[in-house]
């Protein structure tokens, strides 16, 4: 937690949210995807919130390039 805290403002649950309904702007949204691969409070919410408890198969296909393998790994921890 005292790592996140060092991090630029971030609101896991109102970013994640905003993220994946699409209303982040792009210079918003630009910073958010590379703060998603150093925070895993914002890419979980992220995760669930686009992919809900079950993981689809064919929604690795709307992650931006560079999330994929994110994804991949987060998929592979999930499914058991
Ligand atoms: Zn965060």
């Amino acid at each position: 937690m005292t790592i996140w805290s060092m991090k630029r403002r971030h609101d896991a649950d109102r970013n994640a949210a905003e993220y994946v309904s699409g209303e982040l702007s792009g210079r918003v949204r630009r910073w958010f995807e590379r703060h998603l691969l150093d925070c895993e409070d914002c890419w979980r919410e992220v995760l669930l919130g686009r992919f809900g408890k079950r993981v689809a198969e064919d929604a690795r296909e709307a992650v931006p390039v560079g999330l994929r393998d994110r994804v991949r790994a987060a998929i592979m921890l999930c499914s058991d």
